[in-house]
Order: C-alpha cells, then sequence, then structure tokens
C-alpha cells in the first residue's frame, strides 16, 4: 500500500525535473571561484601544516546529537535523517568537526605528536528555510587544531580564516568573545538570567525556553526583536575565571602582535554546544547585519574528543561556507584567473584527416601543449569560429591534400595568414612561434 505522502514514480514521468528545494547546481561558469577556493585553502594548509581528511556524509545520527547538542536548532529541527534498511540511525552531516572528531578517537590520533592539524572541504546538509546565503545543501572548510590547549593556537587559526578570506579578496571583520570554561560559565549565565528575567515576555517563544535551559544560548538568537533587547548584556569577558581570562587575553594579545584587527562581541557565543572559551565569527562587515550572513565561525571545543569517548584532548577550529564567500567575492568584484587559453587549435577536414587529428592531438599534449579540437564538427568555418571565441594564436589545418602531401596548414588566427609546413615539423614550429621550449 501506499502512504499517504508518496507520490507513485508512475505519477511523476512527464513532469518536469527541478532541483530540490535548497540545492543549487554549480555551473561551469561559477567554477574558476571554487576551484580558487579550494587552491587558496589547499595552498594555506599547506603553509601551516594541516593535511586533509575526508570523512563520510553519512554519520551515525547520535555523533551530532551528542556533539552539536539535542537542544540546538541544528539537531532539533535541521538534521536530515533516516533510518537506513539495516534498522540504523543515520543522518547527512550537518557539519564537520564531529566526524573529525570521531576519526580522531577511532584512528587513535591521540597518539600521533600533538596538535594533529587537520583540514576538510565538502557537502553540509541542514533542513533550513532556504533563503539568500541558506541552502540546504551546502559546503564548508574547515581547519582543526586538535590535542593542545595553548591560546596561541587559538590566534593562529584566526590568522588562517582570515588570509583565506584576503587572498579571496575579502576583508572580513572578526568578532571575538570567551564563553568560559565549565567553572565560570554557570556564573555568567545566572547573570544573563537575571538580565532576561525581567524582560522574558518580550522574547521570542524559543528564547523563553533557552531562559531556563540555557539563557547563553538567547544571545545567539537571530529574531529582530530578542536582539532589540541585548544592548546592555552583562559581558563575559568580565566573568571570566583566572585561567579563561589569561587565555582569552593571550589571544587577544597574539592577534595584536599579528596585526589581525578584531571586535570585541559578548554575542558570539556560537549555535552549537561544543564550544568553550575562545568563540570567534568572521562577518562580511563590521554591522549587526553581518552577522545574519556570518561567513564562518569557531572556537575551541576542550571537551568534544571526551565526550565522544576519547581522553582529554583540547581543540580548535573554525568553519566557512563556501557559497557564501563566493557570493562576497563577487560583490567584491574579485576574479579568479580564468583557465589558460589553449596554445593551439587542431582543425581537421575529411575522414582521413580527422582520424589522423586524433593521434596528432595526443602528440602535441605529450609535447606539452595545451590544444583545443572541435572533432565533432566538419566544415571548416564552424571549426575555426570556435578557435577563435577560445581565443587561441594559432590553428593547425589538416585537410586530405596536406596528408598527401606531408604537410599540415598552420593559421594565425589574427592576421588569417595560412602557411603550409612539413607535418614533421610542427612541433619545433609551434615551439618557435609560441616562443617556447616545452
Ligand atoms: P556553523 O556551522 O553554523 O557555524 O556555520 C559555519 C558557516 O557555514 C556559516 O558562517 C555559513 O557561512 C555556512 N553555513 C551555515 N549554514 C548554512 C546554510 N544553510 N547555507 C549556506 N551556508 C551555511
Amino acid at each position: 500500500m501506499i502512504k499517504k505522502k508518496q507520490i507513485p514514480i508512475s505519477k511523476s514521468i512527464g513532469k518536469k525535473y527541478q532541483l530540490v528545494k535548497g540545492m543549487k547546481d554549480i555551473l561551469p561558469e561559477e567554477q574558476p571561484f571554487w576551484s580558487w577556493v579550494k587552491n587558496t585553502i589547499e595552498k594555506v594548509a599547506e603553509e601551516y601544516g594541516y593535511q586533509k581528511i575526508d570523512t563520510p556524509i553519512l554519520e551515525n545520527t547520535n555523533l551530532f546529537i551528542r556533539s552539536v547538542g539535542e537542544d540546538t536548532d541544528i539537531v532539533s529541527k535541521e538534521m536530515y535523517s533516516f533510518i537506513d534498511k539495516g534498522g540504523e540511525n543515520l543522518t547527512l552531516r550537518p557539519e564537520g568537526t564531529a566526524g573529525v572528531a570521531r576519526a580522531y578517537n577511532e584512528h587513535g590520533m591521540v597518539n600521533l605528536p600533538q596538535p594533529v592539524k587537520l583540514f576538510y572541504y565538502g557537502q553540509m546538509f541542514r533542513y533550513d528555510k532556504p533563503q539568500a546565503g541558506r541552502f540546504r545543501q551546502f559546503y564548508q572548510f574547515g581547519f582543526e587544531s586538535l590535542g593542545e590547549a595553548e591560546s596561541i593556537l587559538d590566534a593562529q587559526q584566526i590568522l588562517i580564516g582570515y588570509k583565506i578570506f584576503q587572498r579571496c579578496g575579502i576583508n572580513t571583520s572578526i568578532q571575538i568573545n570567551s564563553i568560559g570554561c565549565e567553572e565560570c560559565r554557570p556564573i555568567y549565565q545566572n547573570l544573563l538570567t537575571d538580565y532576561f528575567k525581567n524582560i522574558k515576555n518580550q522574547l521570542c517563544e524559543d528564547c523563553k525556553k533557552r531562559l531556563t535551559k540555557n539563557p547563553l544560548k538567547i544571545l545567539d538568537c537571530k529574531e529582530k526583536k530578542c536582539q532589540e533587547l541585548m544592548t546592555n548584556l552583562p559581558q563575559t569577558v568580565d566573568n571570566l575565571c583566572d585561567n579563561c581570562h589569561s587565555h582569552f587575553v593571550k589571544v587577544l594579545e597574539y592577534l595584536d602582535e599579528l596585526e589581525v584587527p578584531y571586535i570585541l562581541n559578548s554575542r558570539i557565543v556560537r549555535g552549537l554546544n561544543y564550544y568553550t572559551r575562545t568563540t570567534f565569527e568572521f562577518w562580511e562587515s563590521e554591522e549587526e547585519e553581518g552577522r545574519q550572513n556570518a561567513l564562518g565561525g569557531g572556537g575551541r571545543y576542550d571537551k568534544l574528543i571526551e565526550l565522544l569517548g576519547g581522553r582529554p584532548t583540547p581543540a580548535v577550529g573554525f568553519a566557512v561556507g563556501i557559497e557564501r564567500l563566493i557570493t562576497k567575492m563577487h560583490d567584491s568584484d574579485f576574479t579568479p584567473p580564468k583557465s589558460p587559453i589553449p596554445d593551439v587549435f587542431l582543425a581537421q577536414l575529411g575522414n582521413e584527416a580527422r582520424k589522423k587529428s586524433l593521434k596528432l592531438f595526443e602528440e602535441l599534449k605529450k609535447a606539452g601543449f595545451k590544444v583545443a579540437e572541435s572533432f565533432a564538427k566538419n566544415g571548416i568555418k564552424p571549426q575555426l569560429d570556435f578557435a577563435n571565441r577560445l581565443g587561441v594564436k594559432y590553428s593547425l589545418i589538416l585537410g586530405q591534400k596536406e596528408i598527401l602531401d606531408g604537410t599540415i596548414l598552420i593559421r594565425d588566427m589574427d592576421g588569417g595568414i595560412q602557411e603550409i609546413i612539413n607535418y614533421e615539423k610542427i612541433i619545433p614550429e609551434l615551439e618557435k612561434r609560441l616562443g617556447k621550449k616545452q
């Protein structure tokens, strides 16, 4: 029997297929931006000694419940979870840190020299309300440094993120805070409870619940009416224990030393439960609106590895949303270099020439030339039109007559001048004309 909501497959036949809501195609014209971002991440990772890790898109649902936290929006509202055919409760990962932390424990990385420095890049899934800058499948990259508690690592992580944005032509505003530890956070939470108690009725329904469960989460609320109530908040930094205070001051001193600008912001508490001490976000501007579309964020998560069954292991990391980063690259008129123009275009006329061109194409590539072709086209004109559109400087033209004579035509695409050259001399002739020894 077909369940109420299921659409029988036969009914969908003949319908136009469209993207699933909240998903996005990345078309060829967008690819240079994606390649630029990917290459930049890999380069910066190498400069700072981070190694790549790929974790599966599917993880056990409990991993996210335990790490991200049951009371968070991500876990309570946004996860794509399902029971598989074997009865396992699985989830499409909504974020990357939990998987990295699981892998750290599962592969005994605690026995490696610490810190273990890892980076990742991949799709995340959240059943979010689709809107500008918010998708249901989106890409994130992240950097994680696991195994050391020193504040210098927090500062270096912020620097890494800041640098990646800069190399993508974007100036970000770094918003930084410390949410303390298990010792001092409850004191601050009590202060927050006192602050919001008298204005409880003006809070949104979610925040009313947060007030009893975890008032810190109110600071992360996206509702305007709640945000307007936060003008005179008690400051987190004034209420840290000595250890957390000294850790935070050192992070700021390192950032000063690196000349990385930042803004202290008590409201940066991050939505995920696993954070401790330093929390930070990369905003597109200093104004409060920057918060709605934060480009990325992160912080310390000193308890997560232990929470997932590992040995006590401090760690710090951040993640950036790549769609938002690329939108910002467009806004800042940053143009990544296009893929290089081919050195030469190979045109052919007639069956024999087409066959021979196929081999010549391979030989030219082997000799180190970047070659373009349009083997599926028959006439010379459409082939040369295509070569012109690519912007190549020279075309080689092989026809029946040239095959019989053991020659080939070389055409200067700027002036249209064509010369006959010996087939055997193609490679040295191209090297001479292109001014390079391949
Ligand atoms: P979070 O894991 O929530 O701290 O998010 C880190 C970054 O991922 C954000 O700053 C965004 O750039 C990006 N991000 C989070 N959720 C989405 C989404 N639904 N669509 C697009 N990007 C997102």
